[in-house]
């Protein structure tokens, strides 16, 4: 693009008499070009959205360039062009004070021809101008993201940091996805560990059911922060919010913990429908990932207590694949529960 053609953008003038361009913003080489959220609260806010739709949906749009997007992290709905990104902003702005400079520099060197010095006689002036260097042109790139993901429901592509609430284009409560992916993955650690065992020893297979165990608390700690500020920044102030937020700390990583803060701040049982054989097995499960993570996976009198084990303090812990699965599975539960009382599908 040849920015100093910013002329051939001009699409005449707006009611007020300013003059108005319309700039072609191209996508990344994914096909997918960066918004920005414009509420101000919004933690995240960058995203990018392709441009293009899946016919079943797509017939119902009569001009893209100027749909409501739905912020996936926030949901806040605002039409696309109000959700340009800081750089593309800051890009055409530049792009725009050198079409202003050019133009001025014309301007002077038409007013302040080049002439002869006049030698003596009248009092004169004499003014030359020299155009100076042109303010160069910013350097525009969309980020790098790395979730991309396709709308279950409208077939939308899109991506994100991290997981995403919401689908930007027909604002479908998306945040399930992320889970089940999540989910997927561990099983298929859990279901590896055996053939992997079988190759390598007990010791690894053992290793790497730790390491899931360690996923599954992951999911239930992770998803209930993203659920946790989501809906926190929705019924709070900004300030309230974050210290809020900030007093999770690792809160979420105990059942209790998250159960109490759940229920203090947002009224939201996350074991409802859960019974108490399952929710002790969880008890059980994440007991056991603190002693692998803090005690090099030997039993403590504390988890002996909670587990009441016959074990011996200091003998090694045992995970079976199953107990993993199961707890995975009632992570699950528990996490679409809240997820189900938090974003509307
Ligand atoms: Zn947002
Ligand atoms: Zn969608």
């Amino acid at each position: 693009m040849d920015f100093d053609e910013l002329e051939k953008y001009r699409t005449g003038k707006s009611e007020d008499g300013h003059d108005q361009f319309s700039v072609p913003i191209k996508p990344d080489e994914d096909g997918l070009l960066g918004r920005e959220c414009s509420n101000e609260d919004c933690e995240t806010k960058y995203f990018k959205i392709s441009l293009e739709v899946d016919d079943a949906y797509g017939k119902e749009i009569e001009d893209f360039s100027q749909l409501e997007l739905t912020c996936p992290y926030c949901g806040n709905a605002d039409n696309m062009q109000h959700l340009h990104t800081t750089e593309q902003i800051e890009w055409i702005k530049s792009m725009m004070m050198r079409g202003i400079h050019k133009t001025f520099q014309n301007i002077m060197a038409r007013s302040f021809p080049k002439r002869p010095k006049p030698k003596g006689g009248m009092f004169s002036i004499s003014m030359e101008f020299q155009p100076g260097t042109l303010p160069s042109v910013r350097h525009y790139a969309e980020e790098k993201l790395k979730q991309e993901v396709v709308c279950d429901r409208c077939r939308f592509r899109y991506a994100i940091y991290g997981v995403s609430f919401h689908c930007p284009l027909c604002s479908a409560g998306n945040i399930l996805q992320h889970l089940e992916r999540s989910a997927e993955t561990i099983r298929i650690l859990i279901s590896e560990s055996a053939r992997i065992g079988s190759e390598h020893g007990q010791k690894v297979a053992q290793a790497m059911l730790g390491n899931a165990l360690e996923d599954v608390v992951g999911l239930f700690e992770g998803f209930l922060k993203y659920a946790y500020q989501y809906a926190i920044r929705k019924s709070s102030s900004k300030e309230d919010a974050d210290k809020l937020i900030q007093k999770i700390r690792t809160n979420f990583q105990r059942l209790s913990g998250a159960e109490e803060i759940f229920r203090r701040d947002l009224s939201i049982e996350i074991f409802y429908g859960l019974d108490a054989v399952e929710r002790d097995a969880l008890e059980i499960a994440f007991a056991k990932r603190h002693v692998l993570t803090h005690n090099l996976g030997l039993i403590d009198a504390k988890f002996k207590i909670k587990a009441q084990t016959w074990n011996r303090v200091s003998s090694e812990l045992e995970i079976e694949a199953d107990e993993i699965k199961r707890s995975l599975e009632t992570v699950r539960k528990v996490v679409a529960h809240v997820l189900s009382e938090i974003v509307p599908t």
